[in-house]
């Protein structure tokens, strides 16, 4: 999931920032309007952290202007509790959610979801192939019965094979969607986060889901 951030406090951009990336979402954040306005309009995101009081555009047109360009983008206005007019006035313009400051980064992360999930109308919290389920919610990972510990890192992966089941995706498609590198990492980064979640996923079972097809990447297999 792709994150925009536009919050000019640096302390707490920085500590959003880690925060979403430690749980696995990829994020860009600025401290400035303009430049998130321009971020939210020539880039795509899944979702839009927005605080008020700003400089250059400030919090409230670049959600008004955003909403005019028919942008759906859901937003989640960061208010202070003293920002009651402009909280209502954002929620009016189109805003999806708000959060007071201060806040819990597991707080963030629950709108988060309950907005995208919200945007995307009734898409579904869980993914599965065969026996595996994956919970997005709870972010619970099973395969049969067996609970699977995965890393944020693995989760998303599996998340983007799950989504796409028996299309392939290529090393860089990957890297693209899983890392946010637009560009060739030159390592094996993938196939090392691949073969660890292969272990993790299909270590003992009898149908095996990760698929390698050799010199292109990777599919998941989606057996009938
Ligand atoms: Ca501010």
């Amino acid at each position: 999931m792709k994150v925009l951030v536009i919050e000019d406090e640096k302390k707490i951009n920085s500590l959003i920032r880690k925060g979403l990336e430690a749980h696995g979402f990829v994020v860009d954040s600025t401290q400035h309007g303009d430049e998130g306005y321009l971020l939210a309009t020539t880039r795509s995101y899944d979702v839009l952290i927005l605080d008020i009081m700003l400089p250059g555009r400030d919090g409230l047109s670049i959600l008004r202007n955003l909403r005019e360009k028919k942008v759906a983008l859901p937003v989640i206005l960061l208010t202070a509790r003293s920002e009651l007019n402009e909280r209502l006035e954002g929620l009016n313009l189109g805003a999806d959610d708000y959060l007071t400051k201060p806040f819990f980064i597991d707080e963030l992360i629950a709108r988060i979801h309950a907005v995208t999930r919200r945007a995307a109308g009734a898409i579904q919290s869980i993914l599965s192939a065969s026996d595996l389920t994956m919970n997005l919610l709870t972010r619970e990972v099973r395969r049969g019965t067996t609970m699977i510990e995965l890393t944020p890192r693995e989760f998303a992966l599996l998340e983007h094979l799950l989504r796409t089941p028996g299309r392939v995706l290529t090393r860089v498609q990957i890297c693209e969607q899983v890392w946010d590198y637009n560009f060739d990492p030159g390592t094996n980064l993938v196939e090392v986060y691949v073969q660890r979640l292969r272990k993790k996923i299909d270590g003992s079972a009898s149908v095996k889901l990760i698929e390698t097809i050799r010199g292109v990447g990777y599919r998941l297999n989606a057996p009938a």
